[in-house]
């Protein structure tokens, strides 16, 4: 037997793996080395695809990846799907389900990360500092003088959209700055000492900082609309660490450009990653490029448990973390 055909027989006894997306080398780089990987097949060669996919036993994903209920009918022999990120919004978890696949997910590692962006992006927003670093590199400070005066942080009134585990770091983190904090979410949690509102409505109507860090999906599509725009009032500033399905960006440009809210920090976008130009447009508004958990010790960390997620799988031993309607 030659060295290929050998190397080839001990890569056939590897489980097949399909990435949907484009995934990052840490995460591609160990399931090429330890699975045979089909890296985007289904977009690249339809027609091996067609050939592969009875076999195929293992999907990896991102947390943006998209794996529709049509995607997951071509997979007759799907037995899991690893994503590397807390969010799976875009994963048809019932047709998984159906299918008797397991999600995963990479809960936890990355609270840190979001949660301090999520402070980096008020104050950004409150201070004005990009505009301000902007102000000292353009020969502005020279010519024109001080700033315009800006937003205080500390002790204003943060309200939290989604108070699970990166809301709680944002919250922790706030009360550090020695905010108030209230928050919304499906339920109140008796065991928080922070106010709860039934509604984003509601909970707007009571704050300066208004942070959405909830899932995204169907069930919180535009769950932050013109009227709650309104409620957070044209001093409030709007920070999304979310996903960006869960504003109607249409109407927090409007609410923008007509100063109907104080100011944004967005880390996510409904089109990622094209941003529209009347909102790249607004210079009271901070954006970043969907950032929340980019730093390398956390994407390893989401890695290294999005593969362990894989490994226990295949070992038939219990998944680390499975998403809750998995469990
Ligand atoms: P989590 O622990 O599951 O918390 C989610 C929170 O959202 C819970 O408090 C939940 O309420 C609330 N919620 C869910 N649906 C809601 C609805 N329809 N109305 C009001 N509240 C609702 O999740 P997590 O780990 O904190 O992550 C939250 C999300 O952050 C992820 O799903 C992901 O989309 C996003 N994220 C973004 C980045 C980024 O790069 N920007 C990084 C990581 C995560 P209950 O507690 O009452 O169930």
């Amino acid at each position: 037997m030659s060295q290929d055909s050998r190397t080839r027989a001990a890569d056939d006894t590897k489980p097949l793996v399909l990435a949907v997306s484009k995934l990052m080398p840490l995460y591609l780089g160990p399931l090429t080395e330890r699975y045979q990987l089909l890296d985007r097949l289904h977009e690249t060669d339809p027609a091996a695809f067609a050939a592969a996919a009875p076999r195929i036993r293992a999907v990896a994903a991102s947390g943006e990846s998209k794996l529709p209920a049509e995607l997951v009918g071509r997979l007759p022999a799907l037995e899991i799907v690893a994503v590397m990120g807390v969010g799976y919004d875009g994963i048809d978890v019932p047709a998984c389900k159906a299918r008797g696949a397991m999600v995963t997910h990479t809960p936890d590692v990355l609270n840190d990360d979001v949660a301090d962006l999520a402070l980096g992006l008020m104050l950004s927003a409150a201070r004005q500092l990009p505009a301000a670093d902007r102000y000292v590199r353009a020969g502005e400070w020279a010519a024109k003088g001080p700033m315009p005066l800006a937003r205080k942080m500390s002790g204003a009134r943060c309200g939290i959209v989604g108070m699970g585990r990166i809301g709680k770091a944002i919250a922790h983190r706030a009360q550090a700055f020695g905010m108030s904090i209230a928050y919304t979410a499906r339920s109140a949690k008796a065991d928080l000492p922070f106010r709860f509102f039934p509604s984003a409505e509601a909970l707007a109507a009571e704050s300066d900082f208004l942070v959405i860090i909830t899932p995204g999906g169907a069930g919180t599509k535009h769950m932050i609309d013109a009227k709650v725009l309104r409620a957070l009032g044209k001093k409030g500033i709007l920070v999304n660490v979310a996903r960006g399905s869960v504003v109607d960006e249409a109407a927090l440009i409007e609410a923008l450009e007509q100063g109907v809210i104080g100011g944004a920090g967005l880390d996510v976008f409904e089109n990622e990653p094209n941003v529209p130009e009347r909102l790249r447009a607004l210079p009271h508004v901070v954006m970043v490029p969907h950032i929340g958990s980019a730093t390398t010790s956390t994407r390893q960390a989401m890695a290294d448990l999005a593969l362990a997620n894989l490994e226990a799988h295949f070992a038939g031993r219990p998944l680390k973390t499975p998403v809750p309607e998995c469990r």
